[in-house]
């Protein structure tokens, strides 16, 4: 099964995702995570992408298209992904349509998790990061065991760069420019469903893997 997740930043499809993969047994691609992992390793791709990710700009699409089209050709990816902020622009997704369908396949969900942007700064502002291994957690509604610690990893928690207020509202400003048209696209493309991100986080799971018509759902743990 191949799955998008859509949504404003700080929708909660890095945490949807999480869940998604471990019940299907699917990888989750974040591009964020990797742009993140290679900003930390000091890599050529890293510093390219930091420039526009400090800003709240998207990386340029050449760069992104490359390196998730390069990810999507492993070998653990055979029985399908779910990526997590990809694609991010129309021509990211015409590209993704492109490329599946000279491997004779589709995207078979775009999951778009619905939050308004009003709810977007307050929990963005909540947010913490492991920059070690990914995970993500926040302040009031997934707190870590220990304050300020991974629970998968003992790394230190950050509240991320662009997750300060300035930089989420030009994130939020990008992100209806470029990525809310891609809901249109994926609606024409009959593969869309919508749920309702405000919701506690076990609730938006509920929705996903109904609206996926899932068979192997058991009750969340
Ligand atoms: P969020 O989880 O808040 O949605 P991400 O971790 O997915 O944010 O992405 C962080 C930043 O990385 C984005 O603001 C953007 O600069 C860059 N980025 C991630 N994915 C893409 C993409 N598909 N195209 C261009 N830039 C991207
Ligand atoms: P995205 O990947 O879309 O940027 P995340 O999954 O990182 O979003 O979630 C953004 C922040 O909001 C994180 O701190 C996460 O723990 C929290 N969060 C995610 N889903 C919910 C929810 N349904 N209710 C409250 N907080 C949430
Ligand atoms: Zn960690």
């Amino acid at each position: 099964m191949k799955i998008i997740m859509l949504g404003a930043p700080g929708a909660g499809k890095g945490t949807q995702a999480e869940r998604i993969s471990k019940k299907y047994g699917i990888p989750h691609i974040s591009t964020g995570d990797i742009f993140r992992a290679n900003i930390k390793a000091g890599t050529e791709l890293g510093i390219k992408a930091k420039a526009y990710i400090d800003k709240g700009l998207l990386v340029p699409d050449d760069v992104t298209v490359d390196l998730v089209m390069d990810r999507i050709s492993q070998e653990d990816c055979k029985n399908g992904y779910i990526l997590d902020g990809f694609p991010r622009t129309i021509p990211q997704a015409e590209s993704l349509t492109r490329a599946l369908k000279a491997r004779g396949t589709s995207i078979d969900h775009a999951v778009d998790v619905d939050v308004p942007d009003e709810s977007i700064i307050a929990r963005m502002s909540g947010r913490r990061a492991c920059l070690t291994c990914g995970a993500t957690y926040h302040t009031v509604y997934a707190k870590p065991a220990k304050e300020g610690i991974c629970d998968k990893c003992g790394a230190s928690l950050v509240l991320r760069e662009d997750d300060k207020p300035e930089t989420v509202k030009q994130r939020l400003l990008v992100y209806h420019e470029q990525t809310k048209p891609l809901i249109d696209y994926y609606r024409k493309e009959n593969v869309l469903c919508t749920v309702d991100g405000t919701q506690d986080m076990e609730k938006v799971f509920l929705d996903i893997t109904k609206t996926l018509g899932c068979l192997l759902y058991t009750s969340p743990s």
